[in-house]
Order: structure tokens, then C-alpha cells, then sequence
């Protein structure tokens, strides 16, 4: 086997809380992420030589592709002889999103060269390899419903969540991750995600209970600028959704359903309203 497609699948944050911010100058969070059936395909082939060549639709496939540097890092640290790769992604994931479009390029990556030179590799060894690709890495690396913390690498992977549908809508701009984490003033945050009975109701496979927990802290240090996010949600709301919040750092919402129909009426009415939007499911 010399060729090998994976499908590489979007996230969204169930809950996202700020714990503290370290003397290093990251903050610890606490995140519920969840894996949601929108992806991208990535082909992975070896080839003769030592160049690694990536496309990736209108995302540069040089050296700062996450997908490229998983590659690399693959390499350096699984102990297997550098080749010749060529890398193709069929981009579906909205860019600069909050749905980790990137990272789960690069946990692809890592996990394609693994079926296709170190079968050996323990999960738990590739998602070390990944958490030097990037701090989402890791998680995509498996995927499903888990708990994140630390700066978002230290990880319990959860029961799977009840299958809930989702419609997805990005706004036709993007949020700056830095400039939210400096909006962040700890002690003013209230209403943070109760995220002990989040992960209750997911061990308890309590859908409505999960529905009702759904929260990102960083709704509310959004400058005003991005008031679409809130118009968004309140559409998604009106549209039937059980709970609506940002994925991420945004500018992405989601809105959660348990019935499909509804999902499905609610994406085509939005989708005819904003061009970025999907209709999924958790995976
Ligand atoms: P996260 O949810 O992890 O914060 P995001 O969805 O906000 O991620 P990404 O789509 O992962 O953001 O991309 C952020 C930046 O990473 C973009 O500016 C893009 O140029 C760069 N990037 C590198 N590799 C990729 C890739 N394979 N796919 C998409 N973006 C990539």
C-alpha cells in the first residue's frame, strides 16, 4: 500500500471555559469537543525522492500547512526513514472557523502515515507527535466527545455523545484568537459552562441534559463588531434549534437538533441567508 484517504472531521466546542491564564502567558481552558460529520478528505501517497509537495484547494500547501508540519514532525519523531509524500485535501471545512480545520488536516496526516509506515504506532504515541503539530492536533488525532484541557492538549476521551444534528454557519469574517483571550477579564466572567454536569449528562447519554449545557465563554467578550454571531444564534434559535453557541474563538455558530427534519429546514432556510453553512451530525 503506497496511497491512503482519510476523512479529516471539523469540531465543535460543546462547552469552552477559561480557567486561569499561566505565568506563560497561555490560559488554561477547559472544552467539551465533539466531532461532527463535515470533513475533509485527505490523501496521503508516498512517493520517490524527499520532497514533500501539499495542495490543499486555496489554502498555501507550503510549509505552514498544518498538514505539511505533521508530516515533518511524523517523521522526526516516529523513528521511520524520511520519503517522498504527496499530500491532497479536498477542503469542506470553512478556514479560520473555530471548527479546527487545520488540525484535523494535520491529526490526518499523522494518522495515515502511521497506517502506511508504522502500524506499530500507539494512539498514544501519535497524539504525543501531534501536540508538537499543534494544541488541536491531539484530539483530532482520535475524535469523537472528550474533555480538553490545559491549553486544549491534555485530553479524556468521553463517552460518545447522544447523536445530535447540527447546522453550521460562519459569518464571512474571521475572529482574531489572540485579541479574544485579550478581552478576557477573569474575574468578570459570569455564566461560565457548568461543565461537571455537562460530562455527567454525556456518562448518562442525557441528550436534553447536554443541550442545556451547551456554553463558550467567549460569546461574551466579542467586541461589537461581531454582532452577527449573536443574530446568527438567535436565527438558529428561532429556527427550532435545542441550543445554539460559538464554536471556539469563532466566528462559527452552531445550532443543535435531535430531530433531523428540523435540522434539515433550519440549514435550508439559513443557506439560502449565508453562504458558509453545513448541515451534520456528531460522529
Ligand atoms: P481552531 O478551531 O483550531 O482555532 P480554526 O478553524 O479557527 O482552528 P483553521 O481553519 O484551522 O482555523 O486555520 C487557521 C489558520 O491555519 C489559517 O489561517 C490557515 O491559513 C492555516 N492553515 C494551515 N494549514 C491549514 C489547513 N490544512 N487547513 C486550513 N487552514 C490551515
Amino acid at each position: 500500500m503506497n496511497r491512503v484517504t482519510l476523512s479529516a472531521y471539523a469540531k465543535l466546542n460543546l462547552t469552552l471555559d477559561i480557567l486561569r491564564k499561566r505565568p506563560d502567558g497561555y490560559h488554561d481552558v477547559q472544552m467539551v469537543m465533539q466531532s461532527v460529520s463535515l470533513h475533509d478528505d485527505v490523501t496521503v501517497a508516498l512517493t520517490d525522492g524527499a520532497e514533500i509537495a501539499c495542495r490543499c484547494g486555496d489554502i498555501p500547501g507550503d510549509e505552514s500547512n498544518l498538514a505539511v508540519k505533521a508530516a515533518r514532525a511524523f517523521f522526526d519523531a516516529a523513528g521511520v526513514a524520511p520519503c517522498g509524500l504527496d499530500i491532497e485535501i479536498v477542503k469542506r471545512i470553512p478556514a479560520q472557523a473555530g471548527m479546527a480545520g487545520g488540525s484535523t488536516d494535520g491529526a490526518a496526516v499523522l494518522r495515515a502515515l502511521r497506517a502506511l509506515l508504522a502500524p506499530e504506532l500507539t494512539d498514544a504515541e501519535l497524539l504525543r507527535i501531534g501536540a508538537d503539530v499543534g494544541s488541536d492536533v491531539p484530539y483530532c488525532v482520535r475524535g469523537g466527545t472528550a474533555l480538553a484541557e490545559g491549553r486544549g492538549e491534555r485530553l479524556t476521551f468521553l463517552p460518545q455523545a447522544p447523536c445530535l444534528y447540527t447546522v453550521l454557519c460562519k459569518p464571512d469574517f474571521a475572529i482574531s484568537t489572540p485579541m479574544l483571550f485579550s478581552r478576557v477579564r477573569l474575574d468578570a466572567l459570569s455564566n461560565r459552562p457548568d461543565t461537571a454536569g455537562m460530562l455527567a449528562a454525556l456518562q448518562a447519554g442525557d441528550a436534553v441534559g447536554v443541550l442545556a449545557r451547551v456554553r463558550n465563554v467567549f460569546e461574551d467578550v466579542l467586541p461589537e463588531s461581531c454582532g452577527e454571531v449573536f443574530a446568527i444564534k438567535s436565527r438558529l434559535l428561532a429556527l427550532g434549534a435545542e441550543a445554539a453557541a460559538m464554536t471556539g474563538s469563532g466566528p462559527t455558530v452552531f445550532g443543535l437538533f435531535r430531530d433531523e427534519a428540523a435540522a434539515r429546514a433550519a440549514y435550508e432556510a439559513l443557506s439560502a441567508e449565508y453562504r458558509q453553512t453545513d448541515l451534520a451530525q456528531f460522529v
